[in-house]
Order: structure tokens, then C-alpha cells, then sequence
């Protein structure tokens, strides 16, 4: 089952992406690091709902 999720810059809290994950996998909140074009550089991105 993939599911669905929005990820948001923790730094600028603007939702940049879109992604899938398994929820079975990762039933808790997952984080990415990833290109925040509004903070032009890499940072930590964090599941939203
Ligand atoms: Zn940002």
C-alpha cells in the first residue's frame, strides 16, 4: 500500500513535494533531505498532512 504524502521544507515550511511511501514501512513521519528552491539549498523535508 503506497500512500500519498506532501513533504515541507522545515526551514521555510513550504510544501515543495510530492511523494509516495509505504505506509508499513514508515507508519511514523518521514524525512527527506531535499532541494528547497525557496531557501535554494538543501535541507530537511518532513512529512505533512
Ligand atoms: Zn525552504
Amino acid at each position: 500500500m503506497r500512500e500519498i504524502i506532501t513533504l515541507a521544507c522545515v526551514d521555510c515550511k513550504r510544501r515543495n513535494y510530492n511523494n509516495t511511501k509505504n505506509k508499513r514501512k514508515h507508519p511514523d513521519r518521514v524525512e527527506y533531505k531535499k532541494y528547497c528552491r525557496f531557501c535554494k539549498k538543501h535541507t530537511a523535508h518532513k512529512e505533512t498532512r
